[in-house]
């Protein structure tokens, strides 16, 4: 019942321990066969190996799904050594009997394990290495098949003590065992599509009504006990996040979607024809926006206004990466970046974060543009056109007595067009084309103003400069100031310039206020709230 090995074939993903394996096997006497990358690796080592190409008179095809399928292979394999029929037929094709093989499969389990984008996982579904494990396991009366690389040695011992045979017994278990991996295998690839198929089924019923289609199955949700799916909206023509060409990085996330469409959009309100631009975003609000000189200056200038929170966060750029910029950004733990592309040497540079997600949209949302956001109530969905309105096609009026110098109304727009990005109440504090401060989602204006102010603060002291970054800054705030504190605490900060809707009540109260700080204000009759 012992089985000589003369020809074994060699396949493995994970080529631990292959070329010692193989060298021994070579060693006595016994051909070697391999698959493309398994191949390679023994050649480079100096093994007499042939590749499967030859066998099957075929190439690899179909980046790689199809290699080992076809009956050179898999007739060497299921042929029963005794059957005169079986050898008659190896024989009349020309096909070699294989005794010993070794395939371990592609590395499914840790693809899914590493939160890959679904057509990776599908990609790393193995064919035609099952399909000659279940060849070789049927027909282990003839054929001895390795599955686990910490079988080698033994396969190894046995072929010495059994002088180049293995015994029944040895081939039966390791058949056993190969039954079970393939077994373990499909029912990973089961579970998971099922995984998938809940994350489908998560949202279906209001993006119908929409119209939409599924983009891509979420692991989860907000939150991990959530389901989620990301749809694509019909007819979708803006770019952005939907729309955009992931070049690497860990399968985006519920959060990252969410984050990274909020930093494309307000990234998007800085035209990249005047100046680079960066907003960096966590939880959907921005931490820092700023222009610059070039996208790295941008960047640093962004970061400065809160490098805490920009811990972790998405990086949202106006123009081309370059290299400069890519450098510096991958320096600080960044979820995603996206821009509208990258030059060959910034995709370099991020490809060195394995995990960063970079995304490329092809071009900016236009901020003027038409469309709808939508949102679920229960039972029920809330849709109204986006918020198009852009600070430059405002008129503006100046409702003090002093008027804003060239240089306050240069930063009261910037920072209206970030407070339109920030949840409300937004207040943002901004000067020299970056913001300085950013009170965001408080229940009342002037608690966002004091936290602002008290960040624009903390910002110097963390520079070590002597006065807060709100003196002289533009303060905008997204709605009007209901009373004249939230003013008057952004005056106290520092601020000389005020942009804001009007149309308080009070207005007149909240202009005596400006005026008897000597703040120069203008109303812009349009709000910008967020919520
Ligand atoms: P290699 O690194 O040698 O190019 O590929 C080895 C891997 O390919 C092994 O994990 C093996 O299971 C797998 N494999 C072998 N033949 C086929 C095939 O015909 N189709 C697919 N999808 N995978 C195969």
């Amino acid at each position: 019942d012992q089985v000589r090995v003369s020809r074994a074939l060699l396949s493995v993903s994970d080529k631990t321990g292959l070329v010692d394996f193989a060298r021994a096997l070579a060693a006595r006497g016994i051909d070697l066969v391999s698959t493309g990358g398994t191949h390679k690796a023994l050649k480079e080592a100096g093994l007499p190996v042939t590749e499967v190409a030859d066998l099957t008179g075929f190439p690899e095809m179909m980046d790689g799904r199809v290699k080992t399928l076809h009956p050179a292979v898999h007739g060497g394999l299921l042929a029963v050594r005794d059957n005169p029929e079986h050898q008659a037929a190896l024989a009349a094709h020309g096909i070699g009997a294989i005794d010993l093989l070794v395939v371990n499969l592609y590395p499914f389990e840790a693809t899914i394990g590493a939160g890959r984008a679904y057509d990776d996982c599908i990609e790393n579904i193995d064919v035609g290495g099952p399909a000659m494990i279940r060849a070789a396991a049927k027909n282990h009366r003839d054929v001895a098949v390795v599955t686990d690389v910490s079988d080698y040695a033994t396969v190894l011992d046995a072929l010495e003590a059994g002088n180049g045979a293995l015994t029944t017994a040895l081939r039966r278990s390791l058949a056993q065992k190969a039954y079970a991996r393939t077994a373990a295998y499909d029912a990973a690839i089961a579970n998971w599509l099922a995984g998938q198929l809940d994350a489908e089924e998560a949202a279906p019923a209001p993006f119908r009504a929409f119209g939409g289609s599924l983009g891509q199955p979420l692991r989860y949700g907000e939150n991990p006990h959530q389901t989620a799916a990301f749809y694509r909206a019909p007819g979708l023509v803006r770019r952005g996040v939907a729309t955009a060409r992931q070049l690497q990085g860990k399968e985006l996330s519920f959060n990252n979607f969410n984050d990274t469409d909020a930093a494309y959009e307000c990234v998007a309100e800085f035209d990249p024809a005047r100046a680079a631009a960066v907003a960096i975003i966590k939880h959907a609000n921005p931490c820092g926006v700023a222009e610059g000189a070039s996208l790295r200056e941008a960047y640093e200038r962004a970061l400065a206004c809160d490098p805490t929170s920009a811990f972790g966060g998405i990086v949202a750029l106006n123009r081309t990466l370059d290299a400069e910029a890519a450098a510096r950004i991958v320096e600080i733990f960044t979820e995603v970046i996206i821009a509208p592309d990258a030059t060959e040497e910034a995709v370099a540079i991020v490809a060195a974060k394995k995990n960063l997600r970079l995304l490329l949209a092809g071009g900016l949302p236009d901020p003027r543009a038409a469309g709808e956001t939508v949102r679920t109530l229960s039972g029920g969905l809330l849709v109204q056109g986006r918020d198009s309105a852009v600070v430059d096609d405002m008129a503006l009026k100046v409702v003090t007595q002093r008027q804003p110098t060239d240089s306050e109304f240069a930063d009261m727009r910037f920072a209206y067009r970030v407070a339109k990005h920030v949840k409300s109440n937004a207040i943002v504090y901004a000067k020299d084309g970056a913001t300085v401060g950013i009170g965001a989602g408080q229940m009342s204006r002037v608690d966002s103003s004091r936290i602002a102010a008290w960040k624009a603060a903390e910002n110097a002291q963390r520079l070590g400069l002597p006065e807060t970054l709100a003196k002289g800054a533009a303060v905008a705030s997204d709605a009007f100031f209901p009373f004249a504190d939230g003013l008057l605490a952004a005056a106290e900060a520092g601020a000389t310039a005020v942009i804001q809707p009007g149309g308080s009540m009070r207005d007149a109260e909240v202009i005596a206020a400006a005026d008897a700080a000597g703040l120069a204000m203008v109303f812009t009759g349009v709000r910008h709230f967020r919520h």
